[in-house]
Parts: C-alpha cells; structure tokens; sequence
C-alpha cells in the first residue's frame, strides 16, 4: 500500500515538471534576451593567460572548478585548457 503511494507520488511529481517544463520554455526565452543585454555591457574582465582586458560582451567563458574565465580568444582558451591539464 506505501509502495503505491510512492508510486503516485513519483507519477504526480513527474507530471507537475513536465506541466511546469512546458511553462519554464517561456521564460528561457526571456531569459535569452536577458543574455543578450548583458553582452552588450562593456565590464572589463581580464584573459588569465595573455592579460589583455576586454569587454565582459566579446569574451569568451569558460567554467572552470566553479569558476568563471575570460578569454580574448579560442587559443588562449584553449591555452588555458591544456596548462590546467598539464598540472593535474
Ligand atoms: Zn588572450
């Protein structure tokens, strides 16, 4: 009988992300936009490898051991990517 109930639990629990997926599409597209005025924010940030500062909008992210990198650009990335591997 417990077993069931979990059972419908789960069952509704499933239902109610699928209705509220549905519903999160919506605002993921605001979110978007959202994304979208940010780039155009000239913060500057500075490329861990080569040290130029550059406009928050024209890097480009990484994530990296919860933390968040600027690049100028793909090669000092990349760069970044492989002295980071050689350590470990
Ligand atoms: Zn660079």
């Amino acid at each position: 009988m417990l077993v069931r109930l979990v059972v419908l639990a789960v069952l509704f629990y499933v239902g109610y992300r699928l209705i509220t997926g549905l519903g999160k599409k919506k605002t993921e597209k605001k979110q978007s936009e959202k994304i979208v005025s940010e780039q155009v924010e000239d913060v500057l940030v500075e490329d861990p490898v080569c040290h130029t500062l550059l406009p928050k909008g024209q890097a480009i992210r990484l994530q990296h051991d919860d933390q968040l990198y600027f690049f100028c650009s793909e090669e000092c990335c990349s760069r970044f990517i492989s002295d980071k591997g050689e350590k470990k």
